[in-house]
């Protein structure tokens, strides 16, 4: 495979339809977690380049606007056939530098194909409203047209994913794109942009800038980008929100998250155990949507963490190119330590380690960022290790001793992104749905992520902005709304007319 491993060590830009690597510049070491090796050197963008991609991306945006939106959506038919087709080779670009197993890899892939599906749907999504004679003679109408330019900046835990939130709506509503992925694994966005040029995409329209800070910055301030979408954690989404809107930007931007489960006494045991391993370990928890709270309610919490306890142990850590792994590595050497720090200040804080994964190696991959399933109790709401994203396989439970408790505690936190209720009683699921103070909710299901028909978005500290993200939220968030009204020759009266206009 000489030809790609080349390309793939140097990651290079994309601007104005191809790599561009450009002069001699920063660059970042790219990981294969599972085994600690450097896989590649990513390029970080200066100012300079961040205004090539933004200059190819104003250059292409006046006819890519113009171009008849059923054209548009043919470009993300033909785009959707090519994610299908190079699915799987996405899908190991994740695995290696993200380290999440392939089969997870793979559902990521399907969850960003889906956002393309919905935006093949834009003619009709972009539809504006129309009244006749509203007074005599005057018809007044409303419409969507694109932005201008846009960027993303994405996090490492969804490398195609969280991307495709953005970018193809953006597109297929007529605007043009700057991607900025995270620098921990940024190869998928070359894939995704070379497959977006075969479906037909006109040079320009798409770009990506690989890069950190500087490049942010660059493209916050930069005064032809028009609106900004951010995911990623709370202090940047912060940051980028009060940034961008300083510098006049529409902004969007999703934070992180401390997911809650309430486990209710008549949940089925079984069920809410199953759906705790997998969402909480899953993705090694590396998910915004990953389940790090365990509510137990009242006198089930003895029985959940009895169950827990050996099915955390048993968790099959390993490569995620192997298809035993249930889980695989952390993404880095540093956000494993991050993350074994937080078991450790758990344990200084008086909380109860009944699973200590500090200690896992895998067989053969001694060197991947590996960190087995922690598993707390007896965790209080002042707890740091309560408080705080720790974005790792650790799992916390809070004993509470009623409902209305278990409600408190959640409204109480500040992230409000997803959170899941497991109940066998419909009036506690819809008293729940009710009072909730989150953007997301499951009954009896764990990590409720909306589908692409709907929006995703957290409330709090989960979410900077207005606008969740795709979905007709999407469309929103990548148009401005314009009011027309209307009247001809033939029916207009005579004389000037001083007084507010009212329907005659
Ligand atoms: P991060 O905030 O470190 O990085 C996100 C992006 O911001 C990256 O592109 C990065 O290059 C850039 N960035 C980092 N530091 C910056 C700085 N000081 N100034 C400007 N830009 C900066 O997040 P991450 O570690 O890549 O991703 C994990 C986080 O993302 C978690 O907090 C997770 O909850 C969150 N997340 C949220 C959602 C959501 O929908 N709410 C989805 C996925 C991930």
């Amino acid at each position: 495979m000489g030809k790609n491993e080349s390309t793939l060590n140097d990651i290079t830009h994309w601007i104005g339809g191809r790599r561009a690597g450009g002069p001699p510049s920063r660059t970042s070491e790219v990981f294969n977690p599972a085994t600690g090796e450097v896989s590649g050197l990513v390029r970080l963008a200066d100012a300079a380049t961040v205004d090539a991609a933004v200059q190819a991306a104003k250059a292409a945006f006046p006819a890519w606007a113009d171009t008849p939106s059923l054209r548009r959506a043919r470009v993300m038919f033909k785009f959707k056939e090519l994610l299908e087709k190079h699915h799987d080779e996405l899908a190991r670009l994740i695995t290696l530098e993200h380290g999440k197993v392939l089969d997870d890899a793979r559902g990521e892939v399907v969850r960003g194909i889906e956002v393309v599906e919905f935006a093949t749907g834009i003619p009709h999504l972009m539809k504006g409203e129309y009244s006749e004679q509203v007074s005599t003679g005057i018809d007044q109408f409303s419409l969507r047209q694109p932005l201008g330019v846009c960027a993303g900046i994405t996090p490492f835990n969804f490398p195609c994913m969280v991307p495709m939130w953005m970018f193809p709506i953006a597109i297929a509503c007529g605007n043009s794109f700057v991607l900025k992925p995270s620098e921990r694994d940024p190869s998928p966005s070359l894939l995704m942009a070379e497959l977006l040029k075969r479906a037909g995409l006109p040079d320009g329209v798409f770009n990506v800038v690989q890069g950190d800070k500087e490049a942010v910055d660059a493209l916050l301030t930069h005064p032809d980008l028009a609106a900004v979408s951010f995911v990623g954690s709370t202090p940047i989404a912060e940051y980028i929100h009060n940034e961008g809107g300083r510098h006049g930007k529409r902004v969007q931007a999703l934070g992180g998250a401390k997911n809650h489960m309430v486990v209710m006494p008549d949940a089925d045991l079984d069920q809410a155990v199953d759906a705790l391993i997998g969402s909480a370990y899953g993705s090694a928890g590396e998910r915004c949507m990953a389940i790090s709270v365990a509510v137990a309610v009242g006198r089930i919490a003895d029985e959940l963490v009895n169950r827990l306890k050996p099915r955390v142990e048993r968790l099959k850590i390993g490569d995620g190119m192997e298809k035993t792994s249930e889980m695989g590595p952390l993404v880095t050497a540093t956000h494993h330590a991050k993350v074994k720090s937080y078991v450790d200040l758990g344990i200084d804080e008086g909380a109860k380690l009944v699973v200590d994964g500090r200690g896992f190696r895998a067989a053969g991959r001694e060197k991947g960022f590996f960190l087995g399933g922690c598993l707390f109790d007896d965790v209080q709401p002042g707890m740091r290790i309560y408080r705080e994203e720790i974005f790792g396989p650790v799992l916390s439970v809070v004993r509470v001793p009623d409902f209305g408790s278990a409600v408190d505690l959640v409204n109480a936190h500040e992230y409000g992104n997803g959170v899941a209720l497991f109940t066998a009683d419909g009036n506690t699921a819809r008293e729940f749905s009710r009072r909730i103070k989150v953007g997301m909710i499951g009954v009896n299901v764990p990590i409720p992520v909306p589908m692409a028909f709907y929006s995703f978005g957290g409330w709090k500290k989960s979410l900077f902005g207005d606008t969740h993200a795709y979905g007709m939220e999407g469309v929103r968030f990548y148009t401005r709304y314009k009011a027309v009204m209307q009247r001809w020759p033939g029916s207009i009266g005579k004389g000037a007319e001083f007084v507010m206009p009212t329907a005659k």
